[in-house]
């Protein structure tokens, strides 16, 4: 299901009308200026990322990326970054979701794609933490690789309580970034 318009401004959160900031994102420090997703991530979303997440299946962040392209502007960015995959994980399943995805976005963008964050330590899985915890998992999880440009879009597979893009974009900010937008192919909805 495609995630329609009325948004909220900041966190990309569907509702009736559209807001600056929502009941779930406000209050909320945020290090980007805006997330955006293509789809909900309902049911049939989740069946897709998690055979592309699980099976590396890479026909799918094309289809992932086509799907992004259709439904989001480009964002007015320098460049395209990602949140690096967890060394570990991205090792046992032979590839990185968020990586090839920002790729696939770059070549249909024309927009360099640059490893601009690096990740400073493991973090366990997210599923099954609350906000709480998910923010106390992922805070100082990432670092700068090197110096950010002014303008840059940050890029997931999911976005579920924002707490990992969140973290990430502070690592782009401190690597130089002023404005960080985060595109994601899918959004959790509550
Ligand atoms: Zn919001």
């Amino acid at each position: 299901m495609r995630l329609a318009p009325p948004l909220c401004d900041r966190c990309g959160s569907p509702g009736a009308w559209p807001i600056r900031r929502c009941a779930e994102c406000r209050g909320r420090r945020l290090s980007f200026a805006s997330a955006r997703a293509a789809i909900v991530y309902d049911k049939t979303a989740r069946k897709l990322v998690s055979a592309w997440k699980e099976r590396g299946q890479r026909h799918l962040a094309r289809l992932a990326a086509a799907i992004i392209v259709e439904s989001l502007a480009r964002p007015p960015v320098a460049a395209l970054a990602f949140v690096p995959a967890d060394r570990d994980r991205s090792l046992e399943r032979g590839h990185r979701p968020a990586e090839s995805l920002a790729r696939e976005l770059g070549r249909a963008w024309e927009l360099p794609v640059e490893p601009l964050v690096r990740r400073v330590r493991t973090v366990r899985p997210q599923r099954g933490l609350g906000l709480k915890e998910r923010r106390g998992n992922v805070a100082g999880a990432f670092a700068p690789a090197r110096a950010s440009p002014g303008l840059v879009c940050l890029v997931d597979d999911v976005y579920t309580s924002g707490a990992t893009v969140a973290a990430a974009a502070s690592a782009l900010r401190k690597g130089g970034a002023r404005t960080v937008e985060v595109v994601t192919f899918a959004r959790a909805v509550r």
